[in-house]
């Protein structure tokens, strides 16, 4: 899956030797060779993974990576900041920049081509999230997705696997002090697989030795497979200071790593960065659900909409049509609803379709469909449901409307009823549209002998 590349640095044998290397595994290399330039290609190229030199003659990496991680259009771009120098305050300044790593002259391959396989899953991943959400924007639930409460998101939770007690305390107390956080820490592999399926944490930080002869990338990669933490972020602590180890980790899964002994703050920094990215990645997700859910699902009285109730009707006639069975149709309409409307106001009105709404899903079997098809319309389609069952059912759904009177706000009671005309569908009289023809058709009929009942279709044959 190779992508693209933009290398950044002022002289031009280095951008030489970066471009031989990534050639060679297939990227493509684009090339800046000062500040102002990286901004320019990467706004104009949006490649994949950018490769930052620091020091330069126009405007430096970490103003030029600010700048990058400002911008919408190009702040979801991962940047890896190239230094000769790689001091821990020089780190810490480019992670606080927004960089997602750090590589020091000479560039080690391996170390390169782990960081950059990484960076482009990462990107890959935030890509086809960002694209599912654009789409459900495009299908004009913009709207909805802005008024989502993501306030119940709470405290994230992080978990520790160090190498012992000494260092794990130092590394709670460095988090705590710097973050929001709850700090769960672990002894051993066992137990921080088994805390994990309970507390779910949104980022690990798990040392490649761990107490209790665990092994810190075992461990790693059993997270990442399983689906419940398949999604957390991994912050790899390297313990034998190799670029080997650091490689590995990348490759199992982790989402980071960092060579140990490190400063405190270097942990935060990087703690805090996939922590943030974490939580817009399950933002994403969950737009995405609850859009996918906004498409099926009519809001005032969460019934299926039409568009859901002729998918799956068309389930149900095929399975009735292989069993050679019946099924039936009912369309339900209240009986004169515009008057509550024009009477009592629309909140009123809303009202008494919310509580129709439950009604018929209280009077209905689990197998059965129920649907809003619009205005005060219903669909209940029941599977293996002949004249007979049919017959009792709708007679159930009409009365548990007509029985009670309904009760508004105001704590006035109004009386409603329903009119439902019922088709029998089978192998022989399966198509949806025609069934839900023959329904309203009964369920003119039922309008026509004088509302409140239920009839059925009763084709000219
Ligand atoms: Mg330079």
């Amino acid at each position: 899956m190779p992508g693209r590349i933009l290398v950044v640095d002022d002289v031009a044998t280095n951008r030489l030797i970066l471009k031989a290397k990534l050639s060679t595994a297939y990227y493509d290399v684009l090339e800046a060779d000062c500040g102002n330039k990286a901004l320019e290609v990467a706004h104009r190229e949006l490649p994949d993974v950018i490769l930052l030199d620091v020091m330069m003659p126009d405007i430096d990496g970490f103003e030029v990576c600010k700048q990058l991680k400002s911008s919408p259009e190009t702040s979801h771009i991962p940047v890896v900041m190239v230094t000769a120098m790689g001091s821990p305050e020089e780190r810490i300044r480019g992670l606080n920049a927004g960089a997602d790593d750090f590589l020091t002259k000479p560039i080690n391959d391996l170390a390169l081509f782990a960081r950059v396989r990484n960076l482009m899953r990462v990107k890959m991943m935030f890509d086809e999230l960002r694209m599912r959400d654009t789409t459900s924007r495009e299908m004009g639930l913009s709207d909805f997705l802005e008024s989502l409460d993501h306030s119940d998101e709470g405290q994230e939770t992080v978990m520790l696997s160090p190498p012992d007690c000494e260092i794990g305390k130092s590394w709670r107390e460095s988090i705590l002090e710097n973050l929001d956080v709850k700090v769960i820490g672990t002894l051993s592999e066992r137990e921080a697989l088994n805390i994990s399926s309970l507390e779910l944490p949104d980022a690990y930080v798990v040392s490649q030795n761990m107490m209790e002869n665990g092994d810190g990338l075992r461990l790693v990669s059993a997270l990442r497979s399983k689906p419940e933490t398949r999604q957390s972020a991994i912050l790899f602590v390297v313990s034998d200071g190799t670029v080997e180890t650091a490689a590995r980790g990348l490759d199992l899964g982790a989402s980071d790593y960092i060579m140990a002994p490190f400063d405190p703050n270097e942990l935060v920094v990087r703690l805090r960065s996939q922590l943030r990215r974490k939580k817009y990645s399950d933002r994403l997700r969950s737009n995405m659900r609850d859009g996918l859910k906004m498409a099926v699902i009519d809001p005032l009285t969460g019934l299926y909409n039409r568009r859901y109730a002729t998918q799956h009707m068309s389930k149900i006639i095929d399975r009735a049509v292989e069993s050679k069975g019946e099924f039936s149709v009912m369309m339900m309409d209240l009986d004169r609803f515009k008057l509550v409307n024009d009477t009592l106001g629309h909140d009123a009105g809303d009202l008494v379709l919310k509580e129709l709404s439950r009604r018929l899903q209280e009077n209905v079997r689990g197998v059965d469909l129920v649907a809003r098809m619009g205005g005060e319309e219903f669909l209940v389609v029941m599977p293996d449901a002949g004249r007979f069952v049919a017959e009792k059912a709708a007679e159930r759904l009409r009365s548990s409307i007509e029985s009670e009177p309904f009760i508004l706000k105001s704590g006035d009671t109004l009386s409603v009823t329903v009119s439902v005309g019922v088709a029998i569908g089978s192998a022989i009289n399966c198509d949806a549209d025609d069934l839900i023809k023959q329904a309203d058709q009964a369920l003119y009929r039922a309008k026509d002998n004088g509302r409140n009942l239920v009839s059925f279709f009763a084709s000219a044959a």
